[in-house]
């Protein structure tokens, strides 16, 4: 049978979850009703993934429901706020059950792993698309700004770069590799990228600056640098990329694919270096690596990469939904 409006939205969208005692309203009214604490500043995010563009067609309703989340929350992570609440604004051809219940149960999985409560939405038919708002609370501390990166500072990045646009690559070139664990392992880097959520709530106290790394590094840091009107100097032999990429592919693949295409939503931010024993201490934490790969310097000597000692010429691209 076909749900209406109303019973998809009771069915699988208002679900017991772990109550909040700032939520006053949540799911179910004209609005949903939140009370800030005091001292806290609200985060608030929104990414839309439509069909075609942010992904491909036949991806799995359980993928979708996760990137749908993961994507939202990596962008609260790169400000360092703590994710609190969700709202969700989906369109579908049709309402099919069986999507649903799959869609649904794994966006409620992530949402439940971050202790993020649905608190509303909207619900309509046409083509797949789907719009998530993220809302979150800062405390005391300010945000992790673009704005805010200072000459001198060292440049990082958490985890590995690249796999994740190494597996859509795989995946819309429909290729294989002999290793099949491989193949598989990368397309998941793909689909499921972790959002880097405690380590920016960690990094907010002794971080300047930070984005996260959804269209390549060099069209994101150029974000940094553009908005704290500063230069960088990186060493491209700094990168981190995985043993995984070296012994799989060829460095001007996997550089690219670190460079230019990103989806990787791992964290890149600056720090000051008075900071950096604070930073070993966070570090010990995490499982994930966080590896410096250069430095910001004055707006006059602009962007440069660097093989070693030779400057590489290259374009500041990255991935533009209107190129
Ligand atoms: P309205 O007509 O006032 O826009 P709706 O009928 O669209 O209200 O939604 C009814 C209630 O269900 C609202 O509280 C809304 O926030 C919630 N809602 C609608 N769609 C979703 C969804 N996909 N996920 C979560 N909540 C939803
Ligand atoms: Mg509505």
């Amino acid at each position: 049978m076909k749900y209406t409006e109303f019973e998809i939205i009771s069915k699988y969208f208002k679900r017991n979850q772990k109550k909040d005692v700032n939520e006053i309203k949540g799911i179910g009214d004209d609005s949903a009703l939140i009370k800030i604490p005091k001292n806290n500043i609200l985060a608030i995010s929104t990414d839309t993934l439509v069909e075609g563009t942010h992904f491909l067609k036949n991806i799995s309703p359980e993928d979708l429901g996760y990137k749908t989340v993961a994507v939202n929350l990596s962008d609260l992570a790169a400000m360092g706020a703590e994710p609190k609440w969700t709202t969700l604004s989906i369109t579908m051809p049709e309402s099919n059950n069986i999507w649903l219940k799959k869609f649904s149960s794994s966006f409620f999985k992530i949402l439940n792993k971050y202790n993020v409560r649905l608190i509303g939405g909207d619900t309509n038919r046409g083509s797949l698309s789907i719009t998530l708002s993220m809302y979150g609370l800062l405390k005391k501390q300010i945000a992790l700004l673009r704005s805010n990166a200072s000459i001198g500072d060292l440049i990082y990045v958490t985890g590995t770069l690249g796999e994740s646009a190494a597996g859509l690559f795989l995946l819309k070139k429909n290729i294989f590799i002999k290793n099949v664990n491989i193949r598989n392992y990368l397309i998941k880097k793909h689909l499921n990228p972790i959002p880097r959520v405690s380590e920016g709530m960690a990094l907010r106290k002794i971080a300047n600056a930070a984005i996260d790394l959804s269209d390549g590094l060099i069209a994101d840091l150029d974000h940094i640098l553009n908005d704290s009107q500063c230069g960088a100097n990186i060493n491209l032999n700094k990168i981190p990329i995985s043993k995984v990429l070296i012994d799989n592919f060829q460095s001007q693949n996997y550089l690219n694919w670190a460079l230019n295409v990103g989806e990787d939503y791992e964290l890149c931010f600056t720090i000051s270096k008075k900071n950096i024993d604070k930073l070993k201490i966070i570090k010990k934490k995490f499982l994930v690596n966080f590896t410096c790969i250069g430095y910001i310097t004055p707006i006059e000597q602009g962007f440069n990469l660097f093989d070693n000692q030779k400057k590489i010429i290259f374009k500041k691209k990255g991935f533009n939904h209107f190129d």
